[in-house]
């Protein structure tokens, strides 16, 4: 039997609009999401799944600040470098989400239960990481999908935010470690229009099914319903950065486009 996973993806204050005053890295329309994701995360425990959330844990010195970078411009792309001594593409972000601060809680709104399984990512200062299962350079796993597979979970449902950048990469990294993926549009937000109309081409390229709220009860029948092949081992934990550079170039689906 199939089980399904909902993962929600950084609904953390820093990311939503009025959830605070310091609020940095706003993404419209994601305060709107809160609502339908708590709504829906009730369909997915009777139907026996399982929550996940990433929460997105950045040291106070991260790569991905523009603050940290000397004359850098807020959302501009610098070449900065890459822990295996090369270069590499980064957005200069506003500070957002570090560890320990308002803006890093999930939203006060978002129900959050001790039994749901919280993914921290972001947490290497040299190295950013949209997804939730690898970082920017799919050097190091976050173990999120062993610890997904540990619990029987075949089929992942993603929602939340943004997604043209961390929900969409996440819910692309779900298809690669062998979960069938969907992404519920109607539950996620963007950043801008353009990065988004290039995620849409990329989740396609993953075989990621886009679905609305409305149909979720359908799909999980089909989860329960169907008995579904083991999924294969995933991708090793490990530190080891030799050879980002070449995966980086030459496989990475998180800055193709940017
Ligand atoms: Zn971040």
């Amino acid at each position: 039997m199939g089980r399904a996973g909902l993962l929600i993806v950084d609904m953390q204050n820093d990311f939503i609009p009025g959830s605070y005053p310091g609020a940095s890295l706003t993404v419209p329309g994601a305060e709107s999401c809160v609502a339908g994701i708590n709504a829906i995360r009730i369909a997915f425990k009777d139907a026996g799944g399982v929550i996940a959330h990433t929460q997105d844990s950045h040291p106070a010195d991260h790569c991905s600040f523009y603050d940290n970078h000397h004359g850098a411009e807020m959302f501009s792309i610098r070449s900065i470098p890459s822990p295996d001594g090369g270069k590499m593409d980064q957005v200069m972000w506003p500070r957002h989400c570090v560890k320990g601060s308002r803006g890093h809680e999930f939203h006060d709104h978002l129900v959050v239960e001790t039994s749901d399984l919280i993914q921290p990512k972001g947490r290497d200062p040299a190295v950013d990481s949209y997804s939730g299962f690898f970082d920017n350079l799919k050097g190091r796993s976050t173990g999120l999908a062993d610890r997904l597979q540990a619990q029987g979970v075949t089929h992942l449902f993603v929602v939340g935010v943004a997604y043209d950048f961390c929900a969409g990469s996440s819910a692309i990294d779900g298809a690669s470690c062998g979960f069938k993926t969907y992404i519920i549009e109607n539950l996620t937000a963007s950043v801008g229009a353009d990065t988004a109309a290039a995620m849409k081409e990329k989740l396609a390229e993953a075989g990621v099914v886009p679905i609305a709220a409305a149909d979720v009860q359908t799909y999980l029948r089909d989860v329960g319903a169907h008995d579904v092949a083991p999924i294969g081992p995933t991708k090793k934990d490990s530190i080891d950065h030799s050879g980002l550079a070449r995966r980086y170039s030459s496989t990475s689906p998180n800055f193709a486009s940017y």
